[in-house]
């Protein structure tokens, strides 16, 4: 358009879509499920906007809140219409091209090495993946607070943005219309977009209606003037015009007025999804399938990796809402790099099936970051603001019961995993193909998120012990898998009380520690933990069902009674008190006759409050 602004994408951005042009990525669909969550986020918006202020929906057609799309297969083109919040001038130039996110560097990074462009919706930068199949753009948008524009790009370096004096008035929302390059013909096929949507769109919470061609059979007189008739007809595809047989017209009738059956064309809006949120169904009714679809959807993640567990209920009582949790299949690379700056959670908030917040941090603790799912309260208030919202004092009792049934979540994976089991042979027996798939799945879930639960103990003084049983770490018995403390008392010696560990760099250094000795003699077990974490995680953990921890390298360690020591340190006395005096005082607090040693002659131990040689380590070195 001759008179339109011009605008340059800003150079990141025009990069990113420099990418997309030239990929040879063969999942082009992906551009759909993009412009459909686009839409979806935009009709959330408004209807945020309107639990505070009803005037913002309008009124007729407008207060629809749907999303539409049509094909024009003439003039290849293909369109997804939202009645949703619409963009003004301005956030056109911002939203689609002159601001980048933080997330369009990282994005143009990973598809220089190895990137998966399945993830784009992730890196928020999804819109541009209609040049997957579109040479030409234009995006016509209706906010309440501007004019209607429309927003056009061939993805050349420039985008262009003119009043719109053209099409016909949205009323509000947006249309995005794609030109589409001539090998994506395919996407002017309706059984292909039902398809589609089907397979990406099913957890819109939006109806999604297609313009939809429906062939009608209908009966018109036969009289002079049959060639405007056969014009009628010429909507239909070539195919079915060969085999029509009703254009023969029926003896029997021939003494009423001649009349024959032609095909026709009409079009009709179609309903392509099924708009029933998946988490106020019931749970016995919703298969893993579904589940797992939802992740996908609810992560923006499309690979096909299974979430490790979730969990779906409906608390009752005086704060009432269902939620849907997951363990993601994988950590976030970042998860624990920005674990103290970072504030997002990732769960979605939702009062009475309105979406609120995705950014509500005071649904879950820090440590439970990692998990995926949402929350949907009857209890809550509607007509108030986010501020308002984050005081309610409802959400103290929301956040008890979310953070109990994650950690039966959690738990249940390693209850269910038959490598967890202690009584393995059994197991052995019957072993069956669920179990398979359980197998060592919580070893796994450990690997990525094991850490999480160590902040837990850390962090939540309440959950302390239900976090202890989900703790997992190698033993000096437990020959390179890993453990747990139910199994470590499950194997006590008896007349065993206390709980040992040592801490240290790796395993294969405190396996060779003086400090293990003698215990290895006596046939104790010792768990070893070599996480830098560790150190701080037990200054938390004292004890576990009655069991108190017991560092080996520090003061305190009794290994039951020895009948002898009494005797010992009487007649070792003057050999420890002359040590004790001629080593510094400011280093030494004492000296002691042990039994801890087995071949080694002495060892330095650190006093039960002070800091163990390895924190000694930590701290120098500075690392968490
Ligand atoms: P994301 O959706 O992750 O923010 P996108 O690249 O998909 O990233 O979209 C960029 C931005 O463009 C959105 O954040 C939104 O502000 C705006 N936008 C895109 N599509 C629409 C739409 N249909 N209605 C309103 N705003 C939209
Ligand atoms: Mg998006």
């Amino acid at each position: 358009r001759a008179d339109a602004e011009k605008f340059e994408f800003q150079a990141e951005v025009s990069r990113l879509m420099d990418i997309i042009i030239n990929s040879l990525y063969s999942n082009k669909d992906i551009f759909l499920r993009e412009l459909i969550s686009n839409a979806s986020d935009a009709l959330d918006k408004i209807r945020f906007l309107s639990l505070t202020d009803k005037e913002v929906l309008g009124e007729g057609d407008n207060t629809e809140l749907e999303i539409q799309i049509k094909l024009d297969k003439e003039k290849k083109i293909l369109s997804i219409r939202d009645r949703g919040i619409g963009m003004t001038k301005e956030d056109l130039i911002k939203n689609l091209g002159t601001i980048a996110k933080s997330g369009t560097s990282a994005f143009v990074e990973k598809m220089q090495t190895s990137g998966d462009l399945n993830l784009i919706g992730q890196f928020g930068v999804g819109f541009y993946s209609v040049y997957l199949v579109a040479d030409y753009v234009e995006v016509i948008s209706k906010h309440n607070d501007d004019k209607q524009y429309v927003w056009e790009s061939k993805a050349d370096g420039a985008f262009a943005i003119s009043e719109d004096v053209w099409n016909e008035p949205l009323g509000r929302g947006t249309e995005i219309r794609l030109h589409l390059r001539d090998e994506a013909g395919e996407y002017l096929d309706e059984y292909k977009l039902k398809d589609l949507v089907k397979k990406y769109s099913e957890f819109i919470n939006f109806p999604i209606n297609l313009w939809a061609s429906k062939e009608v059979e209908k009966e018109v007189p036969v009289d002079g003037d049959e060639s405007s008739d056969e014009e009628e007809t010429s909507e239909t595809s070539p195919s079915e015009e060969e085999g029509d047989e009703d254009d023969s017209e029926k003896p029997e009738d021939e003494k009423k007025p001649k009349t024959k059956k032609v095909k026709e064309t009409t079009y009709e809006w179609e309903l392509l999804n099924d708009v029933k949120a998946i988490w106020l169904r019931n749970p016995k009714e919703v298969t893993e399938e579904e589940y797992t679809k939802f992740y996908h959807s609810l992560a923006k993640d499309f690979s096909d990796e299974k979430p490790f567990a979730w969990s779906h209920f409906n608390a009752e009582g005086d704060v009432e809402f269902k939620a849907v949790l997951f363990v993601p299949p994988k950590a976030p690379q970042d998860l624990y790099e920005s674990y103290y700056n970072s504030k997002k959670s990732n769960l979605k908030l939702y009062v009475r099936r309105v979406f609120i917040s995705d950014e509500f941090d005071e649904l879950l603790p820090k440590y439970l970051s990692f998990l995926m799912g949402l929350v949907d309260s009857d209890t809550l208030p509607l007509n108030v603001s986010r501020e308002m919202l984050q005081q309610h004092s409802s959400l103290k009792t929301i956040k008890k019961k979310l953070i109990r049934k994650a950690l039966d979540m959690i738990r249940k994976i390693a209850d269910e995993d038959p490598d967890e089991s202690n009584d393995k042979d059994k197991k052995d027996v019957e072993e069956s193909s669920a179990d398979n798939e359980k197998k060592g799945q919580y070893t796994k879930f450990w690997n990525e998120f094991g850490k999480s639960v160590k902040l837990g103990i850390i962090e939540d003084a309440t959950n302390r012990n239900r976090l202890a049983k989900l703790l997992r770490f190698e033993t000096s018995k437990s020959d390179g898998k890993l453990t747990s403390l139910d199994q470590y008392i499950s194997r006590m010696k008896a007349g065993q009380k206390d709980i040992f560990y040592i801490t240290g760099a790796s395993k294969e250094q405190l396996e060779k520690s003086p400090f293990l000795e003698r215990l290895t003699k006596k046939n104790y077990e010792v768990i070893f933990f070599t996480d830098p974490v560790d150190e701080y995680l037990m200054q938390y953990l004292m004890d576990y069902e009655d069991n108190k921890f017991q560092n080996v390298s520090k003061e305190g360690l009794k290994l039951g009674k020895d009948s002898k020591a009494k005797e010992l340190k009487e007649s070792f006395k003057e050999l420890t008190k002359w040590w004790k005096g001629a080593l510094a005082s400011d280093n030494v607090d004492d000296v002691k006759i042990s039994n801890r040693l087995a071949d080694t002659p002495c060892v330095v131990v650190t006093s039960k409050y002070g800091w163990s040689a390895n924190m000694e380590r930590i701290m120098q070195s500075q690392t968490l």
